[in-house]
């Protein structure tokens, strides 16, 4: 049988909505889509892939590759092989992927965020999406992607019948490591999620010592002030306002990116802003390409003109 085998990432009940680039990919690809999930009252639309496959396990053991290892024998030896095998780019996704890749031996192309359909030519970005490369297997059998967030979804196609539903049990589950729980991150700082305004700095600012001024002109602006990684791996900023991939995901109405680049990881965060404002002193910065607004200036100069502006 040939399919698509798409593992469903959730979190606490909820069907994550990055699941639906890897569900995109698959219509691109003209392939049978089987959903693999936990079993559990996931809110998923069936209409959407053409099998849902339920493991008859907890949603945590989906998070460890050993147990994902089981469950692949099964689905194979229920459904036979399948051509590809689609994970989320996302930590537990790529975990995953690379261990299939390595127990089953199979080759493996991560953070795929394009597909040539005429070409049948998978792409992935390099240099904050400066260049691009283009991935074809070569030779035949299964092998194994990574989606990223924010590609595919787009492409999803409802279909006019629910998907067959059919069942995965049997699983062995790892007692060589565990999942304890989740751990809310705790924080008594702003919620940068509730924002309608963000004013973002990233390491085009250059130091410290420009945060300060930054939060003076958010504070006329009535924004509340976030940073991009590497803002807040110098510790520039409280880790609760970070943007992007391993920070928060925000949509304001408006938001303004000052000395950001625009790396995939930061834009998967802000991206479906209302209206995105991008400050770059480099006219080749990515974060353009996704800008509603843009301006080619120094950061720090177009600050302090716009406190003077505010001042009156
Ligand atoms: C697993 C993983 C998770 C990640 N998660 C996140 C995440 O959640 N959020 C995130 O943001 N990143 C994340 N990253 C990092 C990401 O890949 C980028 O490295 C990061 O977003 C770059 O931050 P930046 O744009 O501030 O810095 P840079 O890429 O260094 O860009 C700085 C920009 O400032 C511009 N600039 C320089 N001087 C000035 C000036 N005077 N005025 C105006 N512009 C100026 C430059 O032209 C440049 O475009 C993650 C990476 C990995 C591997």
């Amino acid at each position: 049988m040939s399919y698509a085998l798409i593992v469903a990432e959730v979190r606490r009940g909820v069907f994550e909505e990055r699941n639906l680039d890897a569900i995109g990919l698959c219509s691109l690809l003209d392939k049978e889509s089987c959903l693999l999930i936990p079993e559990g009252a996931y809110d998923i639309n069936d209409k959407l892939v053409n099998v849902v496959a339920k493991v008859d396990a907890e949603e945590m053991v989906f998070l460890n590759p050993l147990n994902m290892v089981s469950i692949l024998d099964k689905v194979i030896e229920k459904r036979g092989k399948p051509d590809v095998i689609i994970f989320t780019h996302s930590s537990s996704g790529t975990e995953c992927a690379s261990y299939m890749a390595g127990r089953f031996d199979l080759p493996v192309i991560t953070d795929v965020s394009g597909f040539d359909k005429e070409g049948g030519f998978f792409m992935k970005s390099y240099y904050s999406d400066k260049i691009f490369g283009q991935f074809r297997q070569a030779g035949d059998g299964t092998y194994v992607i990574t989606v990223r967030s924010g590609s595919f979804k787009e492409f999803v196609v409802e279909k006019s019948v629910s998907a067959a539903v059919e069942t995965i049990s049997g699983i062995t589950i790892s007692e060589e490591r565990n999942f304890i729980e989740y751990v809310e991150e705790e924080t008594t700082e702003v919620d940068i999620t509730k924002a309608d305004f963000l004013l973002s700095v990233g390491r085009g600012i250059g130091n410290k010592d420009e945060i300060e001024d930054f939060m003076e002109l958010a504070d006329m602006l009535k924004a509340v002030l976030s940073g991009s990684r590497p803002v807040i791996d110098k510790m520039w900023l409280p880790k609760a306002r970070q943007v992007g991939t391993s920070g928060k995901t925000v949509k304001p109405k408006v938001y303004l990116a000052m000395g950001i680049s625009g790396a995939f990881q930061h834009i998967a965060g802000m991206k479906d802003s209302d209206c995105i404002i991008a400050v770059n002193k480099d006219p080749e910065a990515p974060i353009f390409q996704y800008a509603h607004f843009g301006v080619i200036a120094d950061a720090m100069k177009l600050r302090d003109k716009m406190k003077v502006v505010l001042k009156g």
